[in-house]
């Protein structure tokens, strides 16, 4: 499905999930896709309260905290690739539910700075303009409505296009991301900052960002996804 298509109201508007005119995926199919694995790290899988990370993953990383809302379900799987390839960016609505439902459990169960900016991961700026956006700022801008945050898009800046992660080792990912985030200058830096993006397997990317906005002053960082991978 190209873009011009969407755009142009020929892709009939459906529900991925079940079909349902009028909707890019109901309330009903939302609800139905299973969230979080409330009590594991989701970076070594070890027994963790909330789903956040391990106090020994906290210690290695340099996020504070890493939430997704959902599993790699087949319907969001669908609707991620969508929102990204095709153009579909009214999905990102009812993935702002996910991250939304996801940070409010966080906020209930931990006392944080009243100073707290989304930040999405940035897109190198070729692919941003190859794409016609970043994804990760269109599902900022959906979550930042919904819980009323303020989003900080110009904060980070991506370097250079980065090779796809998924056929690199640990180390290799490691060094592919190495300096590759840059804080803008002049920028007023944010006490906690919610790190947003649409997915992540390792964290790889998160973390490398993560590394960047704790030297420039960051307190507190929150990794947000719509999903593990
Ligand atoms: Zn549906
Ligand atoms: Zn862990």
């Amino acid at each position: 499905m190209s873009i011009s298509l969407i755009l142009s109201g020929l892709f009939p508007l459906t529900c991925l999930g079940c079909g349902r005119e009028g909707v890019t995926l109901c309330s009903e199919c939302l609800a139905r896709i299973p969230r979080e694995a409330a009590g594991d790290c989701p970076r070594c899988d070890a027994v963790s309260p909330y789903g956040d990370l391990c106090t020994s993953c906290q210690r290695q990383s340099s996020l504070d905290h890493l939430l997704y809302g959902t599993l790699y379900h087949p319907v969001i799987r669908e609707a991620l690739h969508r929102l990204k390839y095709e153009g579909a960016t009214a999905l990102a609505k009812p993935l702002a539910t996910i991250l939304a439902a996801r940070l409010r459990v966080f906020l209930e169960t931990h006392s944080l700075d009243d100073e707290i900016a989304i930040v999405p991961v940035p897109l190198f700026w070729w692919r941003e303009k190859e794409r016609g956006f970043n994804q990760a700022l269109v599902l900022a801008r959906a979550l930042g409505e919904r819980v009323h945050l303020p989003v900080v898009s110009e904060l980070l800046k991506k370097e250079r296009a980065t090779t796809t992660q998924t056929k690199l080792t640990r180390k290799e990912r490691l060094a592919n991301l190495a300096d590759v985030f840059s804080v803008r200058s002049g920028m007023t830096v944010p006490a906690t900052v919610i790190l947003l993006d649409d997915i992540f397997t390792t964290a790889a990317t998160l973390t490398a960002a993560a590394r960047t906005l704790r030297h420039a002053g960051v307190k507190t960082i929150i990794g947000l996804t719509v999903a593990k991978g």
